[in-house]
């Protein structure tokens, strides 16, 4: 998963390790990702409708945020370090050692926005 740009849904990985001829059953699937979840290796994204994408929790580079479309789903990656900077000044304000962030913005894709 770590060689992928951006986050995948499940049935993304199962195609993904059907190429690569691995046999995987989706139910497995899900469950090693609700393990990784748990251990925080991975982030799941909500993109609506119950759809879910994973995406492995990365640190330095690499490291970036989510947009939304609420309408279609479509999940498009960003990094702003302006951003990354006011996280940064916020974690030594807030009663918690910050280990990680994650920051999704939702709205409607140029595709959705009338
Ligand atoms: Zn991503
Ligand atoms: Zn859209």
């Amino acid at each position: 998963m770590s060689e992928q740009s951006c986050a995948l849904s499940a049935l993304e990985i199962e195609d993904l390790l059907a190429t690569r001829s691995r046999r995987v059953s989706r139910a497995s699937i899900y469950r090693i990702l609700e393990e990784l979840e748990q251990i925080g290796m991975v982030q799941r994204l909500d993109i609506g409708r119950g759809m879910m994408r994973y995406e492995p929790v990365r640190h330095g580079s690499g490291h970036h945020h989510h947009l939304v479309c609420d309408r279609c789903g479509r999940l498009q990656p960003f990094s702003d370090d302006a951003l990354e900077r006011a996280i940064e000044r916020l974690s030594d304000r807030v009663p918690l050692a910050v280990s990680e962030h994650e920051v999704v913005l939702r709205g409607a894709c140029d595709s959705c926005a009338d």
